[in-house]
């Protein structure tokens, strides 16, 4: 791919020496879904695809900037000066946000470059191609520059980028996964204290499979509120006579014995998934500790069944996708994965029988749906990187 990427500058600037080639990866999150902002529990890797970029240096202020998945808009120019989120500027405006924050902390970046990009993750699915291209930005900047960003730090500014430059209003779980990821290890995070450890996931027997519904997320941002107003409330009503600050301090039990405090019965159930998700967080990561696959798929597939009836944010996209796979004997287990309502599942498969499962929940899927899912067959992989 470095070769590729280097041929791909010298098309699109002319032949050029120096160049240096970075990757950033993809994520996905195994388990511990809508907990980020309920508790904190997370639990995601990186992928072995993500977002490729070559960049040069210039001895002025121009930046340019070129995306072959964005081939039609051509090269995109900027002064390093001028750092608006601009609607022309399109796909741009993701690293150009990390180039404004870096500045707006600090860093001296007071000349421009020259940047090709390519990536093999589907855009808007929730493998979050976004904080993927951010982070390739944050650290091709701080290599070329020599900053040395403390990584979290970098992690933080890029979601700072994308909270701030782009409007996005998500949490830290994407940009720590990519930017800290570690090669067949997940990281499981608080993301209130950003407190993390490393889990390493032996995958020899088994493989991560993750499916794209190909449904577009079109409620996802309005039901996320909604999720996140619900949770608030019901975090309120139980503070009323519990001394806690988020829904995942609570053990299951407690939870139980609380819950009547709840005064809807919709807001127990959000609760609830929120309460049971952590735990089954730090469950799953015991299963791996203790090398249980199977114990770890169990709980995936619990998670579905929680986002699906407590929270309602599947659909019958990703509750078809997760089904198929779970008649399937190659599955190890398997759940919607991201923000829900479409995007993907993720599903722990049998190496030896993954094709065949690709094969039939695809044929299923087709013949339920009515349109095709895509697969990929994803490894875990380190983080960003120069190669
Ligand atoms: P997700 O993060 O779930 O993939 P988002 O809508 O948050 O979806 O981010 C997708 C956007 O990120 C794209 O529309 C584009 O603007 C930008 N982006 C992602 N990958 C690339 C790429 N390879 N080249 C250019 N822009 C990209
Ligand atoms: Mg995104």
């Amino acid at each position: 791919m470095k070769e590729k990427m280097i041929q791909m500058f010298t098309k699109v600037y002319g032949n050029n020496n120096d160049i240096r080639v970075f990757f950033s990866p993809g994520r996905v999150n195994l388990i511990g879904e809508h907990t980020d902002y309920n508790g904190g529990n997370v639990f995601p890797c990186a992928l072995s695809f993500g977002t490729y970029g070559a960049i040069k240096l210039r001895d002025d202020k121009l930046v340019r900037m070129y995306s072959k998945n964005f081939d039609d808009l051509g090269v995109i120019n900027f002064n390093i000066d001028n750092l608006k989120n601009e609607e022309k500027h399109d796909w741009a405006n993701y690293p150009k946000g990390v180039i404004d924050i870096l500045r707006k902390h600090g860093y001296d970046i007071n000349f421009g470059f020259d940047m090709v990009v390519f990536g093999n993750i589907p855009n808007g699915s929730g493998l979050s191609s976004s904080a993927s291209i951010e982070l390739l930005m944050g650290v091709m900047i701080d290599e070329l520059f020599n900053f040395n960003i403390d990584r979290v730090d970098l992690v933080k500014l890029a979601q700072e980028a994308e909270n701030k430059f782009i409007g996005v209003n998500c949490g830290i779980m994407d940009q720590f996964a990519i930017g800290m990821g570690r090669k067949n290890s997940a990281i499981l995070l608080d993301c209130n204290t950003l407190n993390y450890i490393y889990t390493p996931i032996d995958l020899t027997k088994e493989v991560i499979i993750i499916a794209n519904t190909n449904k577009r997320r079109g409620l996802a941002d309005s039901k996320y509120n909604e999720r996140r107003n619900e949770c608030e409330t019901a975090l309120k009503e139980l503070k009323t006579k519990l001394d806690i600050t988020s829904l995942g301090e609570l053990s299951e039990d407690e939870f139980e014995n609380n819950k009547y405090l709840i005064k809807d019965d919709t807001r127990v159930k959000r609760a609830r998934h929120a309460v049971y998700e952590n735990q089954r967080t730090l469950k799953a990561v015991k299963a791996l500790q203790n090398k249980d696959i199977y114990k770890f798929g169990k709980l995936m597939n619990d998670s579905h069944i929680s986002l699906k009836n407590d929270y309602e944010v599947t659909g019958i996209e990703l509750d078809t996708l997760v089904e198929l796979a779970l008649k399937h004997e190659a599955t190890i287990g398997s759940r919607m994965t991201g923000a829900g309502f479409g995007g993907c599942t993720v599903s722990i498969v049998k190496r030896e029988l993954s094709e065949d499962f690709i094969k039939k929940v695809g044929k299923g899927y087709k013949e339920l749906i009515g349109y095709d899912a895509d697969f990929y067959t994803a490894n875990i992989g380190n983080g960003t990187r120069e190669l």
